[in-house]
């Protein structure tokens, strides 16, 4: 069985706060800033440039998605790190549009994060012609599925509602149209047990920074099924995606397997205290993590349906129809959200109405969130959102 009170001790989280908001920005894993700071003084102030190769930073990318594909259900070598998940987005639909040349749309759903569509609509563009983003309401995606499809590109499970998609049977459904599947994990990934191996997956990717706990702008994975790895040209065709780099060669060759996802020059510190924070996960089993997920969730949700009769449910009631968050409705929820975070409850709010809440056991314990439901019905019940200052809107939500 996991020992989540060693997983517990292993973050540094402030006095007095309940952090509900892991799946946004995971908190600071103790071992990170000694090794970030081993890395800056140690590695890059004493070996400089050789850093490259006496530290290993240039396998760092590797090494990390490794550590990385264990939580997912991948293969070593079948991951790679690099760039933000915005780019890995572009890179995988990309790729998979050029296996299936004789077709033009990609499928998405209304529930994908905006910035997967953004990229679909921008590569649509780029390439011309007639390519094209359809999105349907996450509930119809399945029966969207047909053979003029070149690409279904979702996220598992949506940022906004916590609903998840059944990943095994929409891939055997897309492939059988002879449609390829590209997956976002970010809300995944060190959230709940992912197979991309066994789901037979094509791609996915994912950010680094929410479950599995980089710290700000951390960098994003990618996954390729081996069976295509060899085959796939990648569109952003940087110098460390090739061949042979430091070979300098004018043409471009890609490097085999996922390392052509590579494209520049990695992040060494956000992987080196990315590579700290996987440290958590060693003896964690990915089973126990969600049956305790799930506790978690019933502990809250249980007791915010019995009190707050005002907030409804957004996300789906079946547990395992939902990843690893919850959220709730409310036309004023960001002022609930302010109020909570003023009494040391950190959740976070996504227009126009959502209340959200995510829920990591590696942290949080039942008595937290009991304590955060408590504060959160004791909040509803005498109105204490409603003052001026939890009403004033910040840049970032
Ligand atoms: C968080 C998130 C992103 C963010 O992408 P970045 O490029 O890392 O800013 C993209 N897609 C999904 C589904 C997300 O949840």
């Amino acid at each position: 069985m996991t020992d989540f009170a060693a997983t517990r001790a292993m973050f540094d989280l402030p006095e007095g706060v309940i952090y509900l908001d892991g799946n946004s920005l995971g908190p600071l894993p103790r071992g990170v800033a000694a090794r970030v700071a081993q890395t800056i003084t140690g590695e890059w102030g004493e070996m400089l440039i050789t850093g490259w190769n006496r530290a290993g930073w240039m396998d760092l990318p590797a090494r990390v998605g490794d550590r990385i594909g264990r939580l997912i259900g991948a293969q070593p070598g079948t991951v790679t790190m690099g760039d933000t998940l915005s780019i890995k987005v572009y890179q995988a639909l990309a790729s998979a549009l050029e296996l299936r040349p004789d077709r033009r749309v990609i499928l998405s759903d209304t529930g994908n994060f905006p910035s997967d569509l953004y990229m679909a609509e921008g590569l649509c563009r780029t390439l011309g012609g007639d390519y094209r983003l359809k999105t349907v309401a996450p509930e119809a995606v399945e029966a969207a599925i047909d053979p003029s499809l070149a690409v279904l590109m979702l996220t598992e499970v949506d940022y906004r509602t916590g609903r998840k998609h059944d990943m095994a049977r929409l891939i055997a459904k897309a492939h059988e149209a002879g449609a390829l599947v590209v997956w976002d994990l970010a809300h995944s990934a060190g959230a709940i047990p992912v197979d991309v191996t066994g789901a037979d997956a094509d791609f996915a990717v994912g950010c680094s920074y929410k479950y599995l706990n980089s710290g700000p702008g951390g960098p994003a994975f990618i996954y390729v099924a081996p069976r295509l790895a060899d085959r796939v040209r990648p569109a952003l065709s940087g110098w460390l995606g090739h061949e042979a780099p430091f070979a300098f060669d004018l043409d471009y060759r890609p490097a085999p397997g996922v390392e052509r996802m590579r494209v520049g020059t990695p992040a060494i510190l956000q992987l080196a205290a990315l590579d700290a924070a996987l440290d958590v996960w060693e003896d964690v089993d990915m089973t126990d993590l969600r049956a305790r997920s799930l506790e978690l969730q019933e502990i809250f949700l249980t007791r915010v349906e019995a009190t707050c009769p005002d907030l409804t449910l957004a996300s789906p009631r079946e547990a395992e129809a939902r990843g690893s968050q919850i959220s709730l409705r409310h036309p004023q929820g960001y002022a609930i959200i302010q109020a909570l975070i003023h009494d040391g409850v950190i959740g976070d709010f996504r227009a126009p109405d959502i209340l959200r809440f995510g829920f990591t056991p590696l942290y949080l314990s039942p008595d937290d969130v009991t304590h955060a439901a408590e504060k959160l019905s004791a909040i509803m019940q005498a109105r204490l959102w409603d003052r001026p200052e939890f009403h004033a809107r910040a840049k970032v939500t």
